[in-house]
C-alpha cells in the first residue's frame, strides 16, 4: 500500500498526505444524483473523477466502503427552500407516482454508469429509505439548541451556529459579506436569519411525498439526507467527502454544521471536488438548459457534434484532465481522444505480437514509477495517461523493429498497460465487442431475411422485436439491413 498519496483537501485549501482515520479501511462518501430526470454529461464527469479515484485507492489495497446516495426526495427548485419539489412536480406533469420517477431515472443513471464503466458503489442509499434517521438527527439539532421549529417546518440556526463555530469553514467566504448579498427575508418569512436553511420542510396539501414526524407530515430538506446516511455508513467521523464543486457553498457547508450541531465533529477528514464540465466556457447544468445527454453523445444526435463518439472514447477523454481543472466540451476535443484512445488500444493489441531478444533498449519501470507518481499527486490522470503514450510508443517502435526489448520487457509493458489503462483509468476494449458479434448479427439478419420472403412474418418481427429486447436496433433499407447496439 502506498503511503505517498496526496490528495488536495478543499477543506484545508492544500494538498496533504492521505492518511487514512484507521487503514487499510476507508470510507468515502459521494454526493450522487437527484432522480428526477436524464444525468446529463456534466453529472457523468463528477461520478467518472470518482471512479478513478476509487479505482486507484483500491488498486492501492485500501478497503474502500464507497457510499454513493441517490436523492430522491426534498430537492426544491428553488435554493432558498422555496418552490416546488422537483419530483412531486414531474410527476403531477406527467400524471404518475414520484416513485415512479424516480424509479425510471434510477435505471436510468445506473445504465449510463455501466456504459461509462464505473464500479458501483457499495451502498447506494435513498433519501426517502433514510426518513427516519434523518428525523432523529434534526431532533438531536434542535435539542443541541441549533434548530427551531415555525408551523411544522424546522429551520437550521446559521446565525447561533456561528457564534461559536466557523459556518464558512469549506469556502472561506467572509460571512459578513455573505450576508450582505443574501436577500432580506420579506415580512412572511418564518426564518429568524437570513442564511436559515430548512432541515424539515412542512408538506402543503397537495405534496404527495410526505411523512409524519414529530413537527406534523412534512418531508426532509435536501442537506439533511447526506448527514444523515453518510454517518450511519461510515461514522460520524471519516475519511473522504466529495461531490461538484458547485455543492462546496451551500450543500457541503451546510451538512458539516449538520454534523458538526448534532454530533460536534467534523463529517470528513478530506472534502474533494471535481470541477465542472463547461459547454464553451459555461457550465454545463439541466437549469442552464444546456446538459448534453450521453446518449445525444453515442448517436451524435447533438446538434453540436459531427457524429457519436464511444462511451470508452468520452470516458478517456474526460480522464485527459485533471478532476479539479474545468473541462470544455467540443466535438474536436471529442474527436482527438477518439484518436487517442483507439492508438492506446491498438498498441495494446500489439503486445502480443512483438519479437523479443536477448538486449533491452526500454526502462518500463521508471514508466510505471512516473505513473504512480502522477497518480499520487492528487490523482493526476492526465499525467499517468501522457506516460502510458511513451509506453505506446515504446510499443510501436519494438513493433517496427526499432527498439529491442527483452520478453521480461513486453510483460512488464502489458502489466502495466493492464494496471493502468484497465484497472486504474477504468477503460476497456470496446470496439473488438462489436466486431465479436457482427458474424453472428450478419447471419441473424439473413434468417430474417428468409424469413420475410416466405412471408413468414410472425418469425420475421418476432426477430426483430427479440433483437430490440436485447438493445439491437435493426433498421431496414435500400442497402439492406443494418444493425446498432442502445
Ligand atoms: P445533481 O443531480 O444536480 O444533484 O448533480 C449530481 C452531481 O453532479 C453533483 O455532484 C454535482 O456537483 C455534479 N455536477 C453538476 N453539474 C456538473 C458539471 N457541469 N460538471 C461536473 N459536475 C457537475
Ligand atoms: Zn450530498
Amino acid at each position: 500500500m502506498s503511503n505517498k498519496l496526496v490528495i488536495y483537501n478543499t477543506l484545508t485549501r492544500k494538498k496533504e498526505l492521505f492518511e487514512p482515520l484507521n487503514p487499510p479501511f476507508v470510507g468515502m462518501y459521494v454526493c450522487g444524483p437527484t432522480v428526477y430526470s436524464d444525468v446529463h454529461l456534466g453529472n457523468c464527469r463528477t461520478f467518472v473523477s470518482f471512479d478513478l479515484i476509487y479505482r486507484y485507492l483500491l488498486h492501492l489495497k485500501y478497503k474502500v466502503r464507497y457510499v454513493r446516495n441517490i436523492t430522491d426526495a426534498g430537492h426544491l427548485e428553488g435554493d432558498r427552500d422555496e418552490g416546488d419539489d422537483k419530483f412531486s412536480k414531474k410527476a403531477r406533469l406527467e400524471q404518475v407516482e414520484p416513485m415512479e420517477i424516480v424509479q425510471r431515472y434510477t435505471i436510468g443513471f445506473h445504465d449510463v454508469m455501466n456504459l461509462f464503466n464505473t464500479l458501483p458503489p457499495s451502498i447506494e442509499p435513498t433519501a426517502t429509505g433514510h426518513i427516519a434517521e434523518q428525523i432523529e438527527m434534526i431532533k438531536e439539532i434542535i435539542e443541541n439548541g441549533f434548530a427551531y421549529e415555525k408551523n411544522g417546518t424546522v429551520y437550521f440556526d446559521v446565525e447561533k451556529y456561528s457564534k461559536d463555530h466557523n459556518y464558512t469553514i469549506l469556502t472561506n467566504r467572509n460571512l459578513e459579506e455573505l450576508l450582505a448579498n443574501t436577500r432580506d427575508l420579506g415580512g412572511q418569512d418564518e426564518k429568524h436569519g437570513r442564511l436559515d436553511f430548512a432541515l424539515w420542510i412542512k408538506a402543503k396539501s397537495e405534496h404527495i411525498m410526505r411523512w409524519p414526524s414529530p413537527w406534523g407530515w412534512g418531508f426532509p430538506g435536501w442537506h439533511i439526507e447526506c448527514s444523515a446516511m453518510s454517518s450511519k455508513y461510515l461514522g460520524e467521523t471519516f475519511d473522504i467527502h466529495g461531490g461538484g464543486m458547485d455543492l462546496a457553498a451551500t450543500h457541503h457547508t451546510n451538512e458539516i454544521a449538520q454534523s458538526q450541531a448534532c454530533n460536534h465533529s467534523q463529517p470528513a477528514k478530506y472534502w474533494m471536488h471535481t470541477n465542472m464540465l463547461t459547454v464553451n466556457g459555461a457550465r454545463m447544468s439541466k437549469s442552464a438548459g444546456n446538459g448534453f445527454l450521453p446518449h445525444e453523445l453515442f448517436t451524435g444526435s447533438h446538434p453540436l457534434l459531427s457524429r457519436g463518439f464511444s462511451p470508452m472514447t468520452v470516458r478517456f477523454f474526460m480522464l485527459q484532465a485533471h478532476y479539479r481543472s474545468t473541462l470544455d466540451f467540443s466535438n474536436e476535443a471529442l474527436e482527438a481522444s477518439d484518436k487517442g484512445f483507439k492508438r492506446l488500444m491498438a498498441a495494446y493489441g500489439l503486445l502480443g505480437k512483438l519479437k523479443t531478444s536477448e538486449r533491452s533498449e526500454v526502462d518500463v519501470a521508471a514508466i510505471r514509477e512516473r505513473c504512480y507518481d502522477a497518480m499520487n499527486d492528487d490523482f493526476n490522470s492526465p499525467i499517468a495517461i501522457a506516460e502510458l503514450f511513451e509506453a505506446v510508443r515504446i510499443i510501436n517502435s519494438i513493433y517496427d523493429g526499432k527498439t529491442a526489448a527483452t520478453a521480461q520487457d513486453v510483460a512488464a509493458l502489458k502489466s502495466l498497460m493492464d494496471d493502468f489503462v484497465f484497472d486504474i483509468l477504468g477503460l476497456k476494449e470496446e470496439h473488438a465487442q462489436t466486431e465479436d458479434i457482427s458474424h453472428i448479427m450478419d447471419f441473424i439478419i439473413q434468417l430474417r431475411h428468409e424469413a420475410k420472403l416466405s412471408k413468414d412474418y410472425v418469425t420475421s418481427d418476432k426477430i426483430r422485436n427479440g433483437l430490440q429486447a436485447l438493445g439491437i436496433q435493426l433498421k431496414d433499407g435500400k442497402e439492406g439491413t443494418t444493425w446498432t447496439k442502445a
